[in-house]
């Protein structure tokens, strides 16, 4: 396959979704690519094609809404589709897609980056025993295929999410062994003004915490998981009061959802050469765009959480008004959308990131013993070796001990390791940025990679002169 088309869109999240949806009023050619097997991203993610039927949720909803609107519209939609590699040449941006096992190329005048965000997970001992999962992965499981992850489970973590993921637990039939969250009420009391701009969703995380209390389930303010019990399962969690610095319940289980807040894909925009600052507000590395998405790299925009956790409603109105921008700037005339309800969802979703931010207590948890990437098995120790051998930057840890260069491509490790550089040299967070990110951004087979090639057209150099 390859293809021509005016847009091309990475991510068919909510931002995604929308973008194409807002560009291709305009007549435009619009390709949207992603790999999931159906358009809504991860807060919007479709059934399994095997689950017949379910009840209906608000996220399933709106899911099907996009979905519907993205089926009648004239988007070309590439679902399964892994966008490995992006290149600008003579003028046109040329993504390298794996689909069906096979590798071909799409051709685009503007490139639209979607990418969404990933989840952190603070490592705490025992957090690699099978039956921990991360917070924000428990979410796919229930909305792909209404799946538990396990019959009585622990759920820790900061930020709305934590709350989401036990109502859905007890929601599908599971027990929730104990809430543990490292914020405090205190906390929350400090994000009320901006909640109050989203009266209805604060109406439903009430009912959530509601919920919880009624079904006796303990909620533990102020707390962190401080260990994970098992050996080849979980089956309970020590915990810890932060404030008083004391250890606090034990609680028994078969497993555990742990996650601290989210960390925006910004892989692709730092390999076009978008500059990237350090705004712990926005969920730390973010690449530099406008709020309708231009950014300093020609024909390349940026929308939704990607560019700073804001949350779903701002992704999906900063997808509008990215899609109608390039239309703009492709010269179709496109209506200009107002920025404030975007401004306002954006001032909501902060709020919820503030309460997300990875903090310095749960740190002081770690063990040396502890795996940090566990793609390579590497250990706290492990990088605190390399660190204090002169390795001042996430480039250098990579290079000396393959952290960050396994399977997830650094995705799970490299905050980690950038907050123990910091540690260890007294550099600030922002004097260390992420590693150098290099294509494949997801991975393929190696063979993909090479392409077709006839072993005596491969270039043989000469012997070196003696
Ligand atoms: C695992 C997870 C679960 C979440 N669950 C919730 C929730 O339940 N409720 C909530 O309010 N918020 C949730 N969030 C936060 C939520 O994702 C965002 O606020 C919202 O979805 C952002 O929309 P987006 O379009 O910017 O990104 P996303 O929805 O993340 O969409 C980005 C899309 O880009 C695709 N993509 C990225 N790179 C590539 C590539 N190289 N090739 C092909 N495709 C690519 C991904 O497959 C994804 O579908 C979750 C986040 C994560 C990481």
């Amino acid at each position: 396959m390859s293809d021509s088309f005016d847009i091309a869109i990475v991510g068919a999240g909510p931002a995604g979704g929308h973008a194409a949806l807002s560009a291709v009023k305009s007549g435009l050619r619009v390709v949207l690519l992603d790999e999931q097997a159906a358009a809504g991203g991860q807060v919007w993610r479709c059934k399994s094609t095997s689950i017949v039927s379910a009840p209906m949720t608000p996220e399933s909803l709106a899911g099907n809404t996009l979905r519907k609107a993205l089926a009648e519209s004239a988007v070309t939609h590439h679902h399964d589709t892994r966008v490995w590699d992006i290149r600008r040449e003579d003028d046109q941006w040329q993504l390298q897609i794996l689909k069906n096992a096979k590798s071909s190329q799409i051709h685009a005048r503007s490139l639209i980056l979607a990418t969404g965000a990933r989840e952190h997970v603070q490592p705490v001992p025992g957090w690699t025993t099978p039956g921990v999962i991360g917070l924000a992965g428990a979410t796919a499981l229930f909305k792909q295929s209404l799946t538990l992850p396990g019959k009585r489970t622990v759920v820790s973590g900061t930020g709305p999410l934590v709350f989401y993921v036990a109502s859905e637990i007890r929601r599908l039939g599971g027990t929730v062994a104990a809430v543990v969250t490292p914020n405090s009420r205190t906390d929350w009391a400090r994000v009320l003004p901006a909640m109050a701009l989203q009266p209805k969703l604060v109406a439903r995380g009430a009912l959530w915490v509601a919920d919880l209390m009624l079904a006796g389930a303990p909620i533990l303010w102020g707390h962190a998981v401080s260990r994970v019990s098992g050996h080849d399962h979980a089956t309970g969690v020590a915990t810890r009061n932060l404030a008083r610095g004391t250890d606090g319940p034990s609680i028994e289980a078969d497993s555990v959802c742990l996650g601290h807040g989210l960390i925006p894909n910004i892989e692709a925009a730092q390999m076009l050469g978008v500059p990237i600052r350090h705004d712990p507000a926005l969920g730390g590395w973010v690449p530099e765009a406008e709020p309708d998405g231009r950014t300093p790299v020609e024909g390349l925009y940026l929308c939704g959480d990607g560019c700073g956790i804001r949350g779903v409603t701002a992704a999906g109105l900063q997808g509008t008004l990215v899609g109608a921008r390039v239309a703009r700037d492709l010269g179709k005339s496109s209506p200009k959308p107002s920025l404030r309800p975007w401004q306002r969802a954006a001032r909501f979703g902060q709020a919820m990131t503030a309460l997300s931010l990875p903090r310095p207590d749960l740190e002081a948890l770690s063990t040396d013993d502890l795996i940090l990437c566990r793609c390579e098995s590497l250990t706290r120790a492990d990088i605190i070796a390399e660190i204090d051998t002169g390795a001042a930057s996430t480039n250098a840890v990579k290079s000396g001990r393959r952290a960050c260069m396994g399977p997830c491509g650094g995705k799970y490790c490299q905050s980690v390791i950038a907050t123990l550089i910091a540690d260890r040299t007294g550099k600030d967070a922002k004097d260390i940025p992420p590693p150098t990110p290099r294509p494949p951004l997801r991975p393929i087979p190696l063979g993909q990679a090479a392409g077709a090639f006839d072993y005596d057209d491969l270039p043989i150099p000469k012997p070196a002169p003696l």
